[in-house]
């Protein structure tokens, strides 16, 4: 991925795919060169303001609101009873708002490699971290990857990895060796969800082989469930499921029609929606 910013316009080319996302923006706010990426945000014109991390758009006010109920929702509504939820990543903490807003969690706890982000959303992006305040979330900042080493086995319901692209600080969060550790700190019936990427550009490749290593690590069920997101490449990104003793393509329906926080994307029927993987990623999944 790499940045041009020419003539108001702030563009990340997909080098890889041959093409790009513009938006038109009015100012620069922030910029920083943390131990770990370079953050910047900007104004838009059209958007309200931008998260980009080396180069890499991370989120908008507009529509954070698709990928961060994606991320939460499915994962929640998939296990019987969530109580104790973990966030790796999510510094922007979008995805620990859409989890405080399940009454029945009770603890939720969320490991960013990198405090930077999280100081940069609670300016730039004040509506994600208005319930960090919630005594039942904790913030920690250090490196998902050795965290989840040391945690102890069975002690989580839901696992969320809220992580970058594959690459740089964010490459260990991809690998087996980390799904095993993340099988191994949920209870039975626990749910993991990881960001999957974009389903026309990484079905055959980062999707198929997330999927693959997370049944290789034991667990019994996975689904991949797209959902748009205009930011990213090619408009469309994804979530993929996990169950550890249970059934992901499964959820509790009956209660996600009853809930009564607001939500923008996420229903019963986006849900069920999403589960219904399109043909061309059945074939190049089952292959
Ligand atoms: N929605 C975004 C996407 O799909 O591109 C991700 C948003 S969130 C800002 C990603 C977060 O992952 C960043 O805040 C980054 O600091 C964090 N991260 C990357 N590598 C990490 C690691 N090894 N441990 C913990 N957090 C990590």
């Amino acid at each position: 991925m790499t940045e041009r910013l020419d003539q108001g316009w702030f563009t990340e080319v997909f080098d890889s795919h041959g093409s790009a996302f513009s938006l038109m923006i009015k100012d620069k706010l922030h910029e920083v060169q943390s131990p770990y990426q370079h953050l910047e945000v900007y104004a838009t014109e059209t958007y309200g303001n931008l998260m980009v991390l080396d180069g890499c758009v991370m989120l908008s006010t507009r529509d954070n609101f698709l990928y961060h109920e994606m991320i939460a929702h499915p994962a929640l509504f998939s296990h019987a009873a969530p109580k104790r939820v973990v966030i790796i990543g999510g510094g922007d903490c979008g995805t620990l708002c859409e989890v405080l807003k399940h009454p029945a969690v009770e603890q939720v706890v969320q490991i960013d490699i990198d405090e930077e982000v999280t100081r940069a959303s609670q300016r730039f992006f004040p509506e994600l971290t208005a319930s960090n305040d919630d005594p039942r979330a904790t913030l920690k900042f250090e490196d998902g990857v050795k965290w989840v080493e040391n945690a102890p086995a069975g002690s989580v319901d839901v696992m969320i990895i809220d992580s970058t692209d594959p690459v740089g600080p964010a490459e260990g969060l991809f690998e087996a060796d980390f799904l095993g550790h993340c099988h191994r700190l949920l209870a039975d019936g626990g749910v993991l969800v990881q960001q999957s990427e974009s389903p026309l550009y990484h079905t055959g490749s980062i999707i198929r082989e997330l999927r693959a290593d997370m049944q290789r690590v034991g667990f019994e069920s996975v689904a991949t469930l797209p959902f748009p997101q205009p930011v990213y490449p090619s408009g469309w990104w994804s979530v993929t499921l996990a169950g550890k003793g249970s059934d992901v393509t499964r959820f509790r329906e009956r209660d996600a029609a009853a809930v009564e926080f607001p939500l923008e994307y996420y229903s019963v029927e986006t849900h069920r929606g999403a589960l219904a993987l399109p043909p061309f990623m059945r074939r190049a999944l089952s292959r």
